[in-house]
């Protein structure tokens, strides 16, 4: 197992699940035999910086494995570059060897090999017989109407493991925060003010933070890191089409969800939000397969919906949900995913990702009312962040403010993110021990509960009580009849102290509190984002913004006495916004998460949206949302919605790479188990007129994909034997092995004296998107991009293969 803390497990899921060998029965009767001489393995060709690289992995393969891409008797083809250092891409092997096509393509240089996902449906020869058979039995109808059942599925369980998690930290903080309260009632003389004494409440304070701040941190680390951090970079990563190792298995949520609840009782600076995303869509990809890989249970439905493309919708409908059931916000939910994970919509998806969410918040009111102890489910809890009694009004004039608090909300969510990118480095160089990482966690949530100490001790803010909304406001150091406001802050979940910013009555704090606790909660946020724990950003990030937004108000306030309009909950509000818009650049769904959470009227859109716009621009101009900044820092190739701006002027073949793998239609079993040992690459190109073994000189006639020609070897779907297997073979034999497709280390070693022959012609996919060598590369990235697509084959005028191109050629960085 990797030890390195990284946001995304660089592990191959295929390795950790590596099959036991399985022999592949041999049919009697060999068919063409293959060159027997062996040559050295080419060595990797690389700069003097280290920054290019042979074009993908042909490197590693064997002269006499690919004689096609050795035997290249005319002139070497012309070597494009980007960065012009085409001189040093010449490989000497030998004299017929070819000249690889050298890049500087640093993201796939150093960056560990994701694998993408195939959001494009192979439309082979077995599928389009299934879809012959379905029409007459008017399959597709029904197949609407269950992916409508288990969207609606979705929405249910979704929402129950959202109540759960809800219901224990409720449970457990309230537990927490009381037996603290009552320790610093016992503890600390009232009034006292030379004998105030904190170590006794400090010392349980500590304890109960770091018991389950320590059992949370060690289960992410020692049983799934990848449940580390929030979940939304490596949702968003998937529903791009980037294969995330483990990210939507049940252990994954089992262990976010006792992530999640450990951290936030912990009392770490995080909420709950990201992680019901991830936990929305591995109920969605688990739901969805009708069978659980983990538990080796195949419950025989929804078989129609096993391959990435039917799971990527489901996916986002989970996330959809999942988010809804944080915030009981189903609109927000749902514009939510859209905004910040979606890479792919269309109009029937969004209907059945607002019903997932909608299902979603209506499962948990009923469930949260019946829990509740209410008759008429109207669990006015769902309102996450409280309703605003009083319609929120505004004044035109107030309008240059909210930009202003926007522009603010801009410049400290920037630099809250490049500190945080910044933290997170240092970690990844200087953290990468596992007990280390734990500890990291314990330290950090130490240095929360003293902070949060320091400030209750050394800061006198006593309020009168009844002004307090808090359920058991603490008395500590404060007279009989008074609170202490300080520790109103702190003593409760974050979520709960938004909720407090929010609507506490004008007065419920000192302007040094809440300055305090905007550099403390900033600072710690910001440390705690990173840490092997199952933590969001949403909520602290909301929770900072509250503060200073109120501080704001309260100072400004404080200078102009006559200016009323500065009512303390709505710049918490806009504040909030303005953070959120900061840190995570998002506008549209934000708003509306805000307004649903707290049940503003409409009229109150327009202020809100003023202050998230003006910070997403201003953020953006200094550097990316955290979510994406963690995908680049992470090196992930996601596919940005537009083409990168490197690329104008640019045409497939200066990114294209070649010479190309390729297979022949009808090829030697053999050579296809060589090629598959030797290289890595998911995607061949299929092709035939081929002369001799100059595969990469054929004509091309589709392509074919690595599982697929893993799945013919491992059942042996050879020519000689096809009476055999011919009749039971159809499209369900490649989705029973989905998704967890077996290795080449599966398939046992074949003979190297006896081949078969496989037809690839009903496996491959015979329509593989095709572009011409001068087309422009900002053009091709959106056909790949639009269609999902994983190899993008580049041909000439003869249909022969120029070139491939896959995401990795689309990062240039
Ligand atoms: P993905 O990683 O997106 O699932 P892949 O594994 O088929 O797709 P990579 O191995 O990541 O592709 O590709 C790495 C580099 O190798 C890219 O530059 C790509 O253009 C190139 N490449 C991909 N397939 C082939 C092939 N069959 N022959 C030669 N080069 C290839």
């Amino acid at each position: 197992m990797d030890d390195k803390r990284t946001l995304i497990r660089l592990d191959d899921e295929t390795s950790e699940d590596e099959d036991p060998v399985v022999p592949i029965s041999i049919p009697a009767k060999p068919i063409e035999t293959f060159g027997e001489n062996r040559s050295e393995e080419m060595p990797t060709t690389s700069s003097a910086n280290g920054a290019a690289h042979i074009s993908g992995n042909n490197q590693n393969l064997l002269a006499d494995d690919l004689p096609s891409l050795l035997e290249h008797n005319g002139p070497p083809p012309p070597v494009n570059t980007i960065n012009g250092s085409a001189g040093n891409a010449r490989n000497h092997i030998n004299d017929s060897e070819p000249i690889f096509h050298l890049r500087s393509r640093t993201a796939a240089a150093s960056t560990p090999n994701y694998e993408s996902l195939d959001y494009e449906v192979c439309e082979n020869t077995l599928f389009q017989e299934e879809q012959r058979r379905r029409l007459r039995e008017r399959f597709s109808l029904r197949k609407d109407v269950i992916r409508w059942i288990i969207f609606i599925q979705i929405g249910i369980i979704t929402a129950l493991i959202a109540c759960t998690i809800d219901i224990i930290i409720e449970e457990l903080s309230e537990l927490k925060y009381n037996f603290l309260k009552e320790s610093v009632a016992d503890n600390v003389p009232l009034s006292d003010a030379t004998g105030r004494d904190l170590v006794i409440p400090f010392l349980y304070w500590i304890l109960l933070s770091i018991l389950p701040v320590a059992f949370g941190a060690a289960m992410v680390t020692y049983i799934e890191p990848i449940t580390a951090g929030s979940g939304i970079p490596q949702v968003k990563s998937y529903l791009n089409g980037v294969k995330i190792p483990r990210i939507v298995r049940i252990k994954t949520l089992a262990v976010k969800a006792i992530g999640v609840i450990t951290s936030v009782v912990g009392g770490l600076a995080g909420g709950k939000e990201g992680p019901m995303i991830h936990a929305g869509a591995v109920v969605a990809a688990g739901i969805s397969q009708g069978k659980s890989t983990t538990f080796v249970k195949d419950f025989r439905v929804f078989k129609a919906f096993r391959d990435d493309h039917e799971k990527r919708d489901f996916v986002l409908g989970g996330g959809a949900a999942g988010v809804s059931a944080a915030f009981g916000a189903p609109i927000g939910g749902m514009l939510f995913s859209l905004e910040e994970a979606a890479s792919f919509w269309n109009q029937n998806l969004i209907w059945r990702t607002l019903v997932a969410s909608i299902i979603s918040v209506f499962t948990l009111n009923i469930v949260l009312s019946a829990y509740h102890g209410l008759n008429d489910f109207t669990f006015t809890g769902l309102f996450n962040l409280g309703k605003f009694d009083q319609p929120l009004k505004f004044d035109y004039f107030e309008l240059p403010i909210f930009m202003i608090l926007g522009v603010t909300g801009g410049l400290l969510g920037a630099a809250w993110n490049s500190l945080n990118t910044k933290i997170n480095n240092f970690r990844k160089r200087f953290i990468p021990w596992k007990f280390a990482k734990v500890i990291e966690a314990v330290v950090v949530a130490m240095l929360g509960v003293t902070l949060a100490c320091l400030m209750i001790y050394f800061i006198n803010d006593c309020r009168p009580l009844g002004n307090d909304p808090t359920i058991h406001p603490v008395q500590l150091f404060c007279e009989d009849n008074e609170y202490n406001a300080v520790a109103a802050l702190w003593f409760q979940t974050p979520e709960a102290t938004v909720r407090s910013l929010f609507h506490d009555p004008p007065g419920s704090h000192k302007i040094l509190t809440l300055a305090m606790f905007t550099v403390v909660y900033y600072v710690l946020s910001c440390a705690t984002f990173g840490l092997n724990v199952s933590l969001g950003v949403f909520i602290p990030t909301a929770l900072v913004g509250a503060a200073w937004g109120r501080l704001l108000a309260m100072v400004t306030f404080y200078l102009f006495p006559e200016a009323e309009f500065l009512h303390p909950g709505k710049y918490a509000l806009i504040g909030a916004a303005a953070n959120l818009g900061g840190v995570l650049r998002m506008t549209i769904s934000l708003s509306v998460i805000l307004m649903e959470t707290t049940g503003i009227e409409s009229s109150f859109f327009f202020p809100l949206i003023i202050a998230l716009i003006s910070a997403k621009w201003v953020g953006d101009y200094f550097n990316e949302g955290i979510y994406d900044t963690q995908i680049q820092v992470n090196h992930v190739p996601m596919l940005p919605w537009e083409p990168l701006p490197q690329y104008k002027g640019l045409t497939a073949k200066e990114i294209l790479s070649s010479p190309v793998v390729c297979i022949k239609l009808r090829d030697s079993a053999h050579y296809i188990y060589k090629v598959l040992k030797k290289c890595d690459h998911n995607g061949f190109p299929v092709v035939d007129n081929v002369i001799g073994d100059r595969r990469s000189e054929g004509r091309v006639c589709g392509i074919i994909l690595r599982s697929q020609l893993i799945v013919i070897l491992l059942k042996s779907l050879y020519v000689e034997n096809k009476r055999f297997w011919l009749p039971e073979t159809s499209i369900q034999t490649f989705r029973d092995v989905y998704p967890r497709y077996p290795s080449i280390k599966s398939v046992r070693k074949l003979d190297d004296k006896i081949n078969y022959t496989v037809d690839l012609a009903m496996f491959m996919n015979p329509s593989p998107v095709r572009v011409n060598p001068h087309d422009s590369v900002p053009r091709i990235f959106q056909i790949f991009r639009a269609l999902g697509l994983r190899h993008l084959l580049v041909i000439n005028n003869e249909n022969r293969i120029a070139g491939i191109i896959t995401r990795r050629d689309f990062i240039y960085k």
